[in-house]
């Protein structure tokens, strides 16, 4: 039996139709897998779990999420399979198992979700909102050459431009707007290893459950550049089973750690 090597995949056919009109499949993979890259990943649709002539929809490599921009116009009712296929830098072929995308939303649930979007988005662009930026952390791809122990994988500078303490070359995908609402900060004192007690600051925002923020993600601040860890990301509105709001906890980033050298391509917009 080959061993199982995509962690997850995951179909998201409701939020990202509702302000979007595509469907965004993302994965993970397992840890223990580690041929070579670059890791070319196909996305491939059809509709059945068994189906021999899989349609070839997206490419794209070493990134671990994917659109299908034009999703089956007969979505609505019809389950629609998914899965990738990858193919590693020695030309070996596998298979993710097959995620299924049901849309079995009625008239009312997308027009509920709808209006609870409409209605924090309103919130984020009139007031309280503040617009920043997500660096999605990367977890695969050429693996760092400056700082990281090519035998053991083991990180051995966290001030490298190449990997920014990642241990993977790039360190983070490039930024994409993620507008949040603030709440009162709170100061902290944590303990870590090798400076003893220091203070922190944690923010906890709230924000659209979509793009997909994660834990060890990075949110820029757009006004103020300060950056933030996101430590924790919970669950505050969720219809039928789909996020739709979410709270994040975010650790403040101390001003002299390498992620500050980290472009924003997009210059944020005026508030
Ligand atoms: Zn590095």
């Amino acid at each position: 039996m080959t061993p199982r090597i995509f962690r997850r995949i995951s179909v998201d056919t409701h939020f990202s139709q509702l302000t979007t009109q595509r469907a965004t499949i993302a994965w993970a993979m397992e840890p223990s897998f580690v041929e070579p890259g670059p890791w070319t990943f196909t996305l491939q649709r059809g509709f059945a779990p068994t189906e021999d002539k899989w349609e070839d929809i997206a490419i794209v490599v070493d990134q671990p999420w994917v659109y299908d921009n034009r999703p089956a116009s007969n979505l609505v009712g019809t389950p629609v399979y998914y899965r990738i296929k990858l193919v590693d830098g020695n030309g070996v072929t596998y298979y993710s198992q097959v995620q299924v995308a049901t849309a079995y939303w009625n008239r009312y649930d997308w027009s509920l979700a709808k209006e609870v979007i409409r209605k924090e988005t309103l919130v984020q662009h009139n007031k309280a909102g503040v617009n920043g930026w997500v660096l999605k952390r990367r977890y695969f791809g050429e693996r760092c050459p400056v700082c990281t122990n090519q035998v053991t994988g083991q990180i051995e500078s966290s001030t490298c431009q190449t990997c920014y303490g990642t241990g993977i070359v790039g360190g983070y995908y490039p930024a994409y707007e993620y507008w949040v609402t603030m709440n009162a900060s709170q100061g902290m004192r944590k303990l870590t290893a090798d400076q003893g007690l220091i203070s922190t600051v944690i923010e906890t925002v709230r924000a659209l459950a979509y793009p997909v923020a994660e834990a060890n993600d990075i949110w820029v601040h757009g006004q103020t550049n300060t950056r933030y860890y996101i430590a924790e990301v919970k669950t505050l509105a969720r219809h039928r089973g789909i996020d739709l709001i979410v709270d994040l906890r975010l650790n403040e980033v101390p001003n002299n750690h390498i992620i500050y050298e980290f472009p924003i391509t997009c210059p944020p917009q005026p508030s």
